[in-house]
C-alpha cells in the first residue's frame, strides 16, 4: 500500500500589527494571501500552479473568523477560486479576529492583544467560535468544511468532543514543533489518531535534538523542511505505516517582506525550491506515495483504527544539507 501524502496550506489574513499600534497600522486582506510580486500572485497562486503542475491537489484551511473585520466577501472569494481549481477548502480558525466586532476594539487593545489560542479556552466559548465559523461557511455557500485546523495549532483535549458534536469528523491541530501541548496524550507526531470520536491528523513532526530530558521538535513545513529531510521522513513514513504525512505551509512562505506591509515583496527563491522539489519528489515517486486529501480521504480513514505514533530522525546528514541551502540560497 502506498504511503499517504497531505499538502496542508493554511491560508489566511494578517493582522499586520493593528493590535500593537491600533491608529497607526491596519490588518492586510487579501494581498496578504495573495502576496504579489511585479503583479504575480507569488503565494496562493504559486502554489496552486506548483501543485497543479505537478498533478497534486491540497487541503488549503481557510480562516473564517477574519469576516469579523473584513466582512464575508474578500476570504469567500478566495476561498471559492481554491474550491473551483479542484482543492479542498477546509476550516482555520484564529480567536484573535473576534476581537474586531467590538466597535471599541482599538481601546480594549491598549491593554494587550486578545488571545489567538484555542488552548485552555473554556468549552462554551469554543463551541461559540466554531459555530460562528461554521455559519461563515453557511454564508459562503460552501459545502460544509469535514477538517478543522486551529490557529497556531494551539489546542487543548476540550476541542475533540465539540468538533465531534458539531459534525467536523477530521482535525490537524497538532503539529508538535510548533506548539507542545500540555496534555502529554496530545504528543503526537504524525499518522492517524482517534481523540473523543474526531480522527487527529497531526502535522508531521520530528525530534532533531535531545539531551536528557532535553528535546527540540521540528515541523513538517515547506519552509523549513530541506529536500533531502523530506525525502528522509517520507521514506521513514513508508517503513513506520503511519500516514498520512501532513505537510504544512502558508502562501506567505513564498515571499519575503522588505517592509512592514505587503507593498513591497520579492519571491522567496529558497522556499520555492522546496515546493517545487517536494512535489517533483511525490510525483516521481508515485508507485510509492500517494498525495490525497481531507475529504478524499475521509471515508477510509473513518473506516479503520488510527495509526501508530511515529517516531521519526532525521541524519545529521541531511540536517547539514538544510543549513547549507539556507546559507547558499540568494534570493
Ligand atoms: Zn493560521
Amino acid at each position: 500500500m502506498r504511503t499517504q501524502v497531505c499538502i496542508t496550506v493554511d491560508v489566511e489574513f494578517s493582522i499586520s500589527g493593528a493590535f500593537a499600534d491600533p491608529i497607526g497600522r491596519q490588518p492586510a486582506g487579501p494581498v496578504s494571501a495573495t502576496c504579489p510580486v511585479d503583479d504575480a500572485s507569488s503565494g496562493l497562486d504559486f502554489i496552486l500552479d506548483t501543485l497543479e503542475r505537478h498533478g497534486l491537489r491540497g487541503v488549503f484551511f481557510v480562516e473564517v473568523l477574519n469576516t469579523c473585520y473584513f466582512g464575508d466577501p474578500p476570504m469567500e472569494t478566495i476561498a471559492r477560486y481554491i474550491r473551483d481549481r479542484g482543492h479542498d477548502v477546509q476550516m482555520h480558525l484564529h480567536p484573535c479576529w473576534i476581537m474586531f466586532s467590538q466597535p471599541d476594539w482599538r481601546t480594549l487593545v491598549e491593554s494587550g492583544a486578545p488571545t489567538d489560542s484555542l488552548a485552555g479556552m473554556d468549552e462554551k466559548r469554543l463551541e461559540e467560535l466554531l459555530t460562528a465559523g461554521l455559519a461563515v461557511f453557511t454564508r459562503w455557500r460552501l459545502p460544509r468544511p469535514c477538517a478543522f485546523r486551529a490557529g497556531n495549532l494551539q489546542v487543548d483535549a476540550k476541542i475533540y468532543p465539540i468538533l465531534k458534536r458539531l459534525g467536523i469528523p477530521l482535525s490537524s491541530n497538532i503539529g508538535l514543533g510548533a506548539y507542545r501541548p500540555e496534555d502529554p496524550g496530545l504528543h503526537l507526531a504524525g499518522g492517524r489518531h482517534w481523540i473523543d470520536g474526531v480522527l487527529e491528523l497531526p502535522v508531521a513532526s520530528h525530534r532533531y535534538f535531545n539531551f536528557g530530558s532535553y528535546e527540540r521538535w521540528k515541523t513538517f513545513t515547506v519552509i523549513g523542511t530541506g529536500a533531502d529531510e523530506a525525502a528522509e521522513i517520507l521514506r521513514a513514513a513508508a517503513k513506520s505505516n503511519a500516514s498520512p504525512v501532513t505537510v504544512l505551509t502558508h502562501p506567505s512562505e513564498f515571499v519575503k517582506k522588505t517592509a512592514a506591509d505587503y507593498d513591497s515583496l520579492r519571491v522567496n527563491v529558497l522556499s520555492r525550491n522546496r515546493l517545487q522539489k517536494l512535489c517533483e519528489f511525490l510525483s516521481n515517486h508515485q508507485d510509492e506515495f500517494e498525495v490525497t486529501t481531507f475529504s478524499k480521504s475521509l471515508p477510509a480513514w473513518t473506516a479503520h483504527e488510527g495509526t501508530i505514533n511515529p517516531s521519526w530522525r532525521i541524519t545529521p546528514l541531511a540536517i547539514a544539507k538544510r543549513l547549507i541551502e539556507n546559507h547558499l540560497t540568494v534570493s
